[in-house]
């Protein structure tokens, strides 16, 4: 999908979806495409995902692209020189700015950022900077995830894709998370201790959270 011609550099674009949607695919091909525009890229990504490679965004296919790991959105704001904390909520002066600013600012797992990713990207945004977050929209019980649905509302676009169900090759909205090979339920801990976890994208009739 041709994005580059249609939106001023400063905006933000948002790829979302369940696991194995696509969504590493699609950012890795976009900054891709950046990269072979010759364009200054960064890719940040949560340090506490660490799926195949410290320093990589990794889809399940394979492809990568170089990442930087951080604790959290301070980290990122001082890698690329602005001030460590937003001085008010969408108050920053873009022309305030005297850094050379990235051409493109991408971040891969978005769910998994702090609060501060919101008015981050904003503030990026309106300097100029293509801002790229690819995230899970929803968590396993398929509730909107951290700052995804704030994120999701003020991108100029948004991309929601799909993986197959596995259980009847449907277009494939959630995320289904198994414990012991079984549905968890609701308020199982995020961490269990000595379990066996995976997840597997489902349909909506086929995606189960018991209370
Ligand atoms: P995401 O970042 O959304 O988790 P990835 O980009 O890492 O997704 O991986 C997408 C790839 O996963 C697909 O291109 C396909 O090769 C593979 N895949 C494996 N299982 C499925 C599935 N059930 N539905 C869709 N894709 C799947």
């Amino acid at each position: 999908m041709p994005l580059e011609p249609f939106f001023p550099a400063g905006h933000i674009e948002v790829v979302c979806g369940p696991m194995f949607s696509g969504k590493s695919e699609e950012l890795i091909r976009r900054v891709t495409r950046a990269l072979i525009a010759k364009q200054d890229v960064r890719v940040f990504k949560p340090g506490l995902d660490d799926r195949y490679h410290a320093t990589n965004v990794a889809s399940h296919a394979g492809r990568t692209a170089t990442a930087i790991p951080v604790q959290g959105t301070n980290e990122v704001r001082i890698h690329l020189g602005l001030e460590p904390q937003p001085a008010l909520f969408g108050l920053e002066n873009p022309d305030a700015l005297e850094i050379k600013l990235p051409d493109v600012v991408a971040f891969d797992e978005a769910q998994f950022f702090d609060a501060g990713l919101v008015p981050l990207a904003l503030q990026l945004a309106r300097a100029g900077v293509r801002v790229i977050c690819g995230g899970l929209d929803l968590d396993f019980r398929a509730e909107p995830f951290g700052v995804m649905p704030e994120l999701l509302a003020r991108a100029e676009h948004v991309e929601k894709l799909t993986a197959i169900c596995v259980i009847c090759g449907a277009p494939a909205t959630r995320t289904q998370r198994l414990v012991n090979d079984l549905p968890a339920r609701y308020d199982d801990p995020v961490i269990m201790v000595g379990a066996s976890e995976s997840y597997e994208p489902r349909c909506a009739q086929h995606h189960s959270v018991p209370r």
